[in-house]
């Protein structure tokens, strides 16, 4: 197994990917009499034991309830999450801890900006632009506020590569225009959208966007200032930390004028029989007792990842990702989606007609995780008119050795079939 990055990629000596994969005690499982090949990273990665040791001393050392008892471990519990506040708005640059809201994951934060913008900001007749190659979780909340509201959602469509069509997308302004709401990285293309770009195009129309980091943060190093986007979201579980938990950046300015979308504890500042006044930012968007110990495990996840070189990083996933669409590239009855040259290391294919799922269940057997489907992206599979796609999402801790394990795998699936 190969120890350190090849001498070619720039900073391969930043990092070993042997020590690497010290830090993931779950790499080490046999699967099916196999060593565990984990290819599955886009849907979620695994975890370091730095971020499992800091959740566990949560629960054995300062376990309590948050922002609300005045007792030592209240103190304590309520410090270490506001740190991981404060790690997390480093992490994404922005300006203010106020600007960070703790959700439950992306889809939640989606959400929540589409209740409470909708409800603030919207009125019926108004139109919101998303696009073909977005997860559910950014599609089917601006559908459902599109039928509740009267809204007119629009769909920017992409360009053979992967690639969004920016001519296109650039097309769908009118003066009603309100939100934009895409990707930053595609989940089963792998395409980093431009998402400087996007944020320009869409103020200059005047509209606001959010952009769906999910598949961003663990990849690139993302800066909400420079990006200037008015939302970001992102999910904890796709950047090594714990699920359930994940994050809603704002513009505070916005955030302010927002309706609360959730009612309960910790998010108000009076109640009375007649009404209810609310706390200031974050905690206004906060209901009810946080997610604690995985907060706090988010905390350790931004650590972990920001004491490597994230150049290095992405470069060597670069590297892995171009000998796997090489090895898939000597089948001849190979179709693999989005090749756009700016894309992490998502690898989406078909090979001739064999099902998705079938050819998931055969490497599965030697022990290669790979997901295999829709991805939560049916109105990409429609674009593309097929059902499924086999996906490969490669990551810092893999190896090469992994992927001529998974070149031999298609030699056998290609064997099965032929
Ligand atoms: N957006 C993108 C691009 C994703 O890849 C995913 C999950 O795969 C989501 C949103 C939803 O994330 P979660 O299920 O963590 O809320």
């Amino acid at each position: 197994m190969m120890t350190t990055a090849p001498s070619n990629i720039v900073g391969f000596d930043k990092f070993s990917v042997e020590d690497v994969r010290q830090d993931f005690p779950c790499l080490d499982r046999i699967v099916n009499s196999n060593p565990l090949v984990y290819f599955d990273n886009a849907a979620t990665k695994q975890k370091p034991r730095a971020v499992l040791d800091a959740m566990q001393m949560f629960y054995e050392n300062h376990c309590a309830n948050v922002h609300r008892s005045a007792h030592t471990l209240s103190n304590e519990a309520t410090a270490m999450l506001e740190a991981a506040r404060e790690k997390v708005r480093d992490f994404i640059n922005a300006d203010k801890q106020s600007e960070i809201i703790f959700t439950r994951g992306t889809t939640e934060s989606i959400n929540l900006v589409a209740n409470s913008f909708g409800q603030g900001f919207l009125k019926p007749g108004d139109e919101i632009i998303i696009s073909v190659m977005e997860h559910h979780s950014n599609f089917v909340p601006w559908q459902m506020l599109r039928d509740r509201m009267g809204l007119n959602l629009k769909m920017a469509t992409i360009a053979p590569d992967g690639n969004l069509d920016l001519d296109h997308y650039e097309s769908l302004f009118t003066e009603k225009t309100r939100l934009v709401a895409l990707a930053h990285v595609s989940n089963s293309l792998g395409t980093v959208n431009d998402a400087k770009k996007l944020v320009q195009i869409a103020h200059q129309n005047g509209a606001k966007i959010l952009l769906d980091g999910c598949q961003a943060v663990a990849h690139l190093p993302v800066d909400v200032k420079d990006l200037e986007c008015d939302f970001y979201v992102f999910s904890a579980h796709k950047m090594f930390g714990p699920t359930g938990v994940g994050v809603l950046y704002g513009k505070e300015d916005l955030l302010d004028q927002m309706p609360p979308w959730q009612g309960g504890g910790e998010m108000i500042d009076q109640v009375t029989l007649e009404k209810t006044t609310y706390a200031d930012l974050p905690h206004k968007f906060e209901a009810g007792t946080p997610p604690i110990a995985e907060i706090i495990g988010l905390g350790a996840a931004v650590e972990y990842l920001s004491q490597f070189d994230r150049v290095a990083l992405h470069e060597y996933e670069t590297y892995l990702r171009d000998m796997l669409i090489e090895r898939l590239s000597n089948h001849p009855e190979m179709a693999i989606y989005g090749t756009a040259n700016n894309k992490v290391s998502i690898i989406s294919f078909n090979m001739g007609d064999i099902h998705s799922s079938d050819f998931a269940s055969i490497v599965d057997k030697e022990g290669i995780a790979v997901r295999a489907g829709h991805h939560c992206n049916q109105p990409l599979m429609q674009h593309f008119n097929i059902p499924g796609m086999v996906r490969a999402s490669l990551c810092f801790y893999n190896t090469e050795a992994e992927i001529d394990r998974f070149g031999q795998s298609l030699e056998t699936v290609a064997r099965l079939f032929s």
